[in-house]
């Protein structure tokens, strides 16, 4: 039996790129496969969150989050200054507005002292020290919170873990997953996005389809699949790194007129056990599941009952006006209600000096809904057909009602943001680009609070991988790679492993 590679990632935001950047690591030789539906990395959440890199404060002593929350966010900084990817550590406040926010608040405090952050508490008179603008009755600064750009970070990932020997195939979507004992092999259709086939920075023909989409033209480029294309000039590397230029593995790949199973045998110098014609089917002996948005359907192809669903949630932000920017200086953050984690309007001056106001939060009507005109129905169906989504529903309809007010009446967002900013005005708003939330929904409507990561046998999935997962990327990638690579020498231990 023939491998195409030790382990196979599906998915390339930050999550799956900081896993194979870890396992090149920490298991130099090991044969790690990237496989993204997308023609680059980081084009749904890691391209589209809010840039803040957390501190940890809110997350409860002895969760994933608050563990690598408080490593990661501090890796991050190294990470980003040893990159030379822009960041900055602005600290950031949280601020009561409600004298019922003042319990909660007053637990923040004693939450970042258990975890070490320096947390400084503030008064009305001190908030203005901070922000001239910002209005409250009390407020905390919590000094290690930053901001950086995440999708650059991803780019970097994706640089280093190719330069260590890994390959990232884009324009390939994981449509069939089967295993059978110490093996999965994963079907690929090619034929739904731009740069298909496309092997990290090099030239590849698109593989040879398999049925799905045989003959048909791509719905994005108009190639019809076995055409040859040039790369798109989207390799986005963070420009001026030593670390981001094309690595000779890429190079490696060239032109020659091969299918990604094939150039990845080849490069592993495996060629001569590949069958004549392997079309687009990967074999690995580990696979990791860092599909986000679509993680849980990943597991249900591998046939695991993830015990979950995902559940997009649609953040939407406006961004200041240039002229009124200055009405913000850095971050500035309601108390979070806990029965709503990732809600709560806030103010964030971002890396590009931009100053984004959001997000509220509705229920996207696709996986990638990213405005209220995108809906795809097997998605809604799915979503409503799951008894967790009526769960939310019946709980929360009331808070539920206000968002999707909030979203659709720029006046009911502005009154909304006038609690922490009184001197915003509805003209100062401007529509900013929306991201969707991977939420894991349990089936009793429980919304996943913690990082999931899950193992079945020859398989890490990441079931729940929302904020701070991007500031926690790094030590989250470790963990992964470390069960992932546990379970490799399980199988070479039980002596169970076929010549690759
Ligand atoms: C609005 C918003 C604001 C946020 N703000 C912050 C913040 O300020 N700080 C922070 O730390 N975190 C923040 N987050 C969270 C953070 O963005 C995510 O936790 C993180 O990006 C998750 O990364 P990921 O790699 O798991 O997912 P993704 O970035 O979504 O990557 C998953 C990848 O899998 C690919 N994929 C899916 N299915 C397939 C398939 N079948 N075949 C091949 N590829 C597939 C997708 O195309 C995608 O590229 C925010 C998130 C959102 C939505």
């Amino acid at each position: 039996m023939a491998y195409d590679c030790d382990v196979l990632v599906i998915g390339a935001g930050i999550v799956g790129l900081s896993t194979a950047y870890a396992i090149t690591r920490a298991a130099p030789g090991a044969r790690v496969v990237v496989l993204e539906k997308e023609p680059g990395p980081a084009r749904h959440q890691t391209g589209r969150n809010s840039g803040v890199i957390h501190s940890g404060i809110y997350y409860p002593p002895g969760s994933l989050k608050a563990r690598f929350a408080l490593q990661g966010s501090a890796e991050m900084v190294k990470f980003c200054l040893d990159h030379a990817i822009p960041h900055e550590v602005t600290g950031k406040l949280i601020v009561a507005t409600d004298r019922a926010e003042l319990p909660r608040l007053h637990s923040l405090i004693q939450r970042g002292r258990e975890h070490g952050i320096p947390v400084r508490e503030l008064g009305p008179a001190q908030i203005a020290q901070y922000e001239p603008e910002v209005s409250g009755l009390a407020a905390i600064h919590v000094g290690t919170t930053g901001i950086t750009d995440f999708g650059a970070v991803a780019r970097c990932l994706a640089t280093l873990a190719t330069e260590a020997g890994a390959h990232i195939v884009y324009g390939s979507e994981v449509t069939a997953i089967g295993r059978r004992a110490g093996r999965v092999a994963v079907r690929v259709s090619s034929g739904g996005g731009m740069g298909a086939g496309r092997i990290a920075g090099g030239v590849a023909r698109t593989p040879v389809d398999t049925g799905r989409g045989a003959g048909r033209a791509s719905a994005d480029t108009g190639r019809v699949a076995g055409e040859v294309s040039r790369a798109p000039a989207d390799t986005e590397r963070v420009p001026g790194e030593a670390g981001c230029a094309p690595t000779d593995a890429e190079r490696a790949f060239g032109d020659a007129p091969h299918t990604p199973a094939d150039a990845l045998r080849a490069s592993f110098d495996r060629a001569s056990s590949a069958p004549a014609s392997s079309d687009t089917v990967f074999r690995a002996r580990v696979l990791i599941n860092c599909a986000g948005l679509h993680c849980d359907r990943i597991a249900r192809l591998a046939g695991d009952a993830p015990g979950m669903r995902i559940v997009p949630f649609r953040g939407e932000y406006h961004t200041l006006a240039p002229a009124r920017a200055s009405l913000v200086r850095g971050l500035v953050y309601p108390v979070p209600d806990p029965a709503f984690p990732f809600l709560g309007v806030h103010l964030t001056r971002g890396i590009d000096g931009s100053v984004h106001i959001g997000p509220n939060a509705v229920p996207a009507l696709a996986r990638e809904g990213y405005d209220w005109r995108t809906v795809r129905p097997a998605d809604l169906a799915g979503t409503l057909a799951y008894p967790g989504s009526w769960h939310i529903a019946r709980r929360h309809w009331r808070y539920g009602a206000g968002e999707l007010h909030r979203s659709l009446s720029r006046r009911a967002f502005t009154e909304a943001v006038r609690r922490l900013l009184p001197a915003i005005r509805e003209e100062d708003l401007r529509p900013s680009p929306a991201g969707v939330r991977a939420q894991a929904v349990l089936p009793d409507g429980t919304l996943a609070d913690d990082f999931l990561i899950t193992e079945t046998p020859s398989i890490v999935h990441v079931l729940n991988a929302p904020s701070p997962a991007a500031t926690a990327s790094l030590p989250i990638g470790r963990e992964i790679a470390g069960r992932a690579l546990g379970m490799l020498e399980g199988r070479l231990a039980e002596g169970g492993v076929a010549s690759g």
